[in-house]
């Protein structure tokens, strides 16, 4: 405690002496964090790497001293957590942002995340209300920027990307009290031809398999019993430290783990995925059998111009290893429509895909321009009504495919890990091992009034219905 002052008193003096310096950036705002008046509220945008990312950051802000409210109107410091994969996703904090220009006077904006390292310094020009601007890489930082910030620097920014660490912090405020996240490796070397996330995240940087066990041993003594491991491509996971273990060799010891009784990971890449994952799947039911494997596109022309390095033969391979495991393994994929150049000859490659794979999901996307991507300088971009067509085909023939697939569900016995209880149809909220979800009554638990709540214990349940995004049953006594 007494390093941890000693730390900040080090900070604000180097800060105060920058504002010294820079009278211009100084803003006499004044909070007393000792008369506990500051309050944070984040919003984030995006994929689970995002959200997990919020909460390490609100675990910090609370570590130092914050209240977090449920509203942006109640806060101090409002700070949107964002996205930027995608041009809708990017817009909408430009929305956020617009609604407070007038009202958020005594307030403090941040950016954070896959915006701000996009978009820099040049989001103070756009939204002159927001004086901290961060990307994922510089959130080590944080600490220090708060202190910038709370002394009154309007001009905060965390953006190298110069960083051969991941993000770790003993401050995590998790949103679920059961499953709980954790980041196994950061950033990504791929440079697939759309994609920003090698831009807005940085390079690779592994954790050591040694401070991932710890946090995984953690949870469990803290009652967590589900785990999802995460990364933009967790199996290109490598431990730094002289082990040198690669994913699946994780993956095993994270099955290991006392009292975590299912373990996930997303998102794989093709290119990296090797057998010996299957293989763990195969030998411990603890790893849930499910694997996200996004393929993108059916067509290997496609699949060379996005630079994905693999062609569909060699996607198809690792499908196989999947189809021919002991285990039922579910897999979902993404795909996007409309990549620049895609004929119907590849389109139809893709819809041939989906039926020969039959995945449990689909995510489907229309291909976005991207800021510095390699896609924007290629030919024949795709209009957007024909993007949209092609996407409509898409998510209508794996809607049949999941009403198929689902439906031969119908009848089967199914271990479902309960996450909540829906008070509008009288059912628990459950999830299977293959990440279906799974809604059903339980005769002697009619809801969590009635009896002790059975969210963060798993029960076995008889499928009576299916849906083409759920299943529905009964639990067995
Ligand atoms: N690393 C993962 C992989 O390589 O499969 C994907 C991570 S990316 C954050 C999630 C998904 O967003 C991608 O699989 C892709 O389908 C989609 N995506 C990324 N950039 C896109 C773009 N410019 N337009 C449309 N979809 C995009
Ligand atoms: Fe983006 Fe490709 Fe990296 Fe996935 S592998 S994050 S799609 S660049």
């Amino acid at each position: 405690m007494a390093q941890a002052f000693a730390r900040l008193k080090n900070v604000v003096a180097r800060v105060r002496t920058q504002c010294a310096l820079s009278p211009e950036v100084h803003n006499p705002i004044q909070w007393n964090r000792s008369r506990g008046m500051q309050t944070c509220y984040i919003e984030t945008f995006g994929c689970q790497m995002n959200a997990h990312d919020s909460e390490k950051v609100i675990g910090t802000l609370l570590s130092e001293g914050y209240t977090q409210v449920a509203k942006p109107d109640e806060a101090d410091l409002v700070l949107y957590n964002t996205c930027s994969i995608r041009d809708k996703a990017e817009q909408k904090v430009f929305h956020r942002l617009d609604e407070f220009k007038r009202h958020g006077k005594g307030k403090v904006f941040g950016v954070l995340g896959c915006v701000a390292q996009q978009e820099g310094e040049r989001i103070f020009e756009r939204a002159p209300h927001v004086s901290l601007v961060a990307g994922s890489a510089s959130y080590a930082k944080l600490p220090e920027m708060l202190v910038q910030l709370e002394t009154g620097n309007r001009r905060v920014t965390g953006l190298s990307l110069d960083n051969d660490q991941a993000f770790e912090t003993p401050f995590t405020k998790r949103d679920n009290p059961h499953r709980a996240y954790i980041t196994i490796i950061e950033g990504c070397d791929k440079a697939c031809a759309y994609c920003v996330v090698p831009f807005t995240r940085g390079p690779e940087r592994s954790r050591t398999a040694e401070s991932v066990l710890n946090e995984a041993r953690e949870l469990a003594r803290m009652g967590y019993v589900e785990i999802q491991l995460l990364g933009q491509n967790v199996n290109s996971y490598r431990d730094p430290s002289p082990l040198g273990w690669d994913f699946a060799r994780l993956l095993r010891a994270m099955g290991e783990v006392d009292g975590i009784r299912r373990v996930r990971f997303t998102t794989s890449h093709p290119r990296d995925f090797v057998k010996e994952i299957i293989d763990a799947i195969d030998e411990n039911p603890v790893l849930c059998n499910h694997v996200h494997l996004p393929v993108q596109s059916g067509s290997s022309s496609v699949l060379a111009r996005m630079q994905r390095l693999y062609t569909r033969d060699e996607y198809m391979r690792r499908i196989d290893w999947m189809k021919q495991a002991r285990r039922n393994i579910s897999i979902t994929t993404d795909i996007i429509v409309g990549f620049p150049g895609e004929t119907e000859a590849d389109f139809d490659q893709t819809l041939a895909l989906l039926d020969e794979v039959e995945y449990d999901s689909l995510f489907g996307f229309k291909y976005s321009r991207r800021p510095n991507t390699a896609a924007l300088e290629l030919a024949e971009h795709i209009s957007e009504d024909e993007k949209i067509r092609r996407l409509a085909i898409v998510l209508e023939k794996q809607r049949a495919i999941q009403i198929r697939r689902n439906s031969e569900l119908v009848g089967t016995v199914e271990e479902a890990f309960v996450e909540g209880y829906n008070h509008a149809t009288g059912q628990w909220i459950g999830r299977t091992s293959q990440n279906r979800t799974l809604n059903f009554v339980h005769p002697q638990h009619a809801g969590p009034r009635e009896g002790a709540s059975l969210a963060g214990t798993s029960c076995t349940v008889r499928v009576t219905r299916a849906g083409p995004n759920s299943l529905a049953g009964e639990a067995l006594i």
